[in-house]
């Protein structure tokens, strides 16, 4: 048995012998290893792995042996040994995405979580563009009505391309205008922190309080909530109440709805039963206007030339537009040069060098067709035969991956496929490579080739 599906027959085991959330919480980030007779359990923090030694001793183990024996395969996997041998180790991988920490417990005496909304995000501060306009219609629009129009707005887009500046937006206009209303603005871990915790210390009452007693609820990346099962179900709860009576919930995540494979069903419905609203990548005025306004709260004299500079560069979000920004400002200052042309391409020298090459639709259609001996006509024409829907497929998959490409932007590039097409084609790439380990190695090595040229 593979060590995967061990792990995953274990928990299952364990779950149904064991019906506890605060388990089942912790297990779910959890990864077994194995070195030689050794089991190790992989856990992400020293506090969940403390918790399991001492409140859950032998257990894991015993689970673990149950279902090696009923698998019959205990001596494959674990050598001789009859008695399954498990080491706690905590592995820490950067989580690098909450953008505000700190948010629970809320302040004694108050039941808000404290919005701490970052103040540079405001409608004022916020560049509408063609990528964006209607999604900054439907958050003002909600803002000046909660609880009457969309709900919940559903928010979504790539990193670095406004999400997190909308929800904050919203709430600062709700705190303004409507003050009396109480915002809870909480990112998707977050909440499921503030949930491991209330549920340790038994504090179940205050945490549904906290989140129901709330007029309007801004949940940032919900797409963290990913397996969190426990978590999902408080949510699902509070959704209702919320919901039901009228407040406000605004949603973002990074990736469609329909892509939020590993979030429950009946949840993700309720996510989608409001307004659903993307954010695609600025075009070329929108970054030219993003930067002006940048520079303006800079106060950095930014000439035309070198805005227009600024914006052509291949950057992948409006986040490392503003750190180009910041990189050519801050070398100006610092080597007291004007902020010209030759002291921004000075600044900006190594910048793009240390990143990798940028990774075009047009590249990979070019590198699949040249790796199937079919002409870039035959792959964008309507023909579909076997061989032309795999490559198709395949540069579907690759240019999510590699180049970032929305399901729709795919879709047109490959002439006129529907997102449903495309989703399809993605999931079914990742499917056959996890069966087809040549086809894995084949598009693996496409894919190093397309990053490296
Ligand atoms: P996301 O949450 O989508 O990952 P953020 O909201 O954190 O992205 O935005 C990244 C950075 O880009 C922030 O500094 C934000 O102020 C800025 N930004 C994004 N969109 C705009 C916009 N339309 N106008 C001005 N600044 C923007
Ligand atoms: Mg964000």
């Amino acid at each position: 048995m593979r060590l995967e599906r061990l792990w995953e027959s274990t928990l299952r085991y364990l779950l149904r012998k064991k019906s506890d959330p605060i388990l089942r919480s912790f297990l779910q980030e959890a990864r077994l290893e194995q070195r030689e007779n050794r089991f190790i359990l992989q856990v992400p923090t020293q506090l969940i792995r403390d918790t399991l030694k001492n409140r859950y001793p032998g257990v894991i183990e015993e689970a673990l042996t149950q279902v090696l024996k009923d698998a019959g395969g205990g001596e494959e996997i674990a050598g001789d040994k009859r008695e399954v041998v498990l080491e706690l180790e905590i592995h820490r991988e950067p989580s690098g995405m909450i953008d505000q920490p700190g948010l629970f417990p809320a302040p004694k005496g108050d039941s808000r979580l404290y919005p701490t909304l970052n103040p540079s995000f405001t409608f004022e501060t916020f560049v509408v563009g063609k990528n964006n306009h209607m999604t900054h219609a439907a958050a003002l629009a909600v803002s000046q009505n909660p609880g009457c129009v969309y709900n919940p707005l559903f928010i979504y887009g790539g990193v670095g391309l406004g999400k997190t500046h909308l929800l904050h937006s919203i709430g600062h206009y709700i705190l303004e205008n409507a003050p009396a209303l109480l915002i809870q603005y909480t990112p998707s871990e977050e909440f499921t922190h503030a949930f491991i915790t209330s549920l340790q210390e038994g504090k179940m009452k205050e945490f549904r309080r906290t989140f129901r007693s709330c007029d309007v609820l801004l949940m940032d990346d919900v797409q963290f909530l990913a397996r969190k099962v426990e978590t999902q179900e408080a949510l699902f709860h509070i959704f209702n109440v919320l919901h039901d009576s009228n407040r406000q919930i605004v949603l973002t995540s990074d990736r469609s709805p329909r892509e939020l494979s590993d979030i429950e069903g009946r949840l993700v419905s309720r996510f989608t039963s409001g307004l659903i609203t993307d954010i695609q990548p600025p075009d070329y005025e929108t970054r030219l206007a993003i930067l002006k306004r940048k520079a303006d709260s800079l106060s950095a004299p930014l000439t035309d030339e070198v805005a227009e500079f600024l914006s052509e560069q291949d950057v992948a979000n409006i986040r490392e537009l503003e750190s180009i920004l910041h990189r050519v400002v801050s070398f100006s200052t610092l080597e007291l040069l004007p902020l010209n042309l030759d002291t921004a391409r000075e600044a900006l020298k190594g910048f793009f060098e240390k990143k990798e090459k940028p990774c075009t639709f047009e590249k990979i259609l070019q590198f699949v067709a040249e790796d199937f001996g079919l002409s870039k006509e035959d792959l964008l024409s309507k023909k579909r035969t076997q061989e032309i829907v795999l490559a198709r497929q395949i540069i579907t998959y690759i240019a999510r991956i590699l180049a970032h490409l929305s399901l729709s932007d795919i879709g047109r590039r490959l002439g006129g496929k529907d997102h449903t097409t495309v989703l399809h084609a993605f999931s079914r790439i990742s499917a056959l490579m996890k069966e087809d380990p040549a086809l894995e190695r084949r598009i693996l090595s496409l894919m190093n080739e397309i990053k490296s040229q």
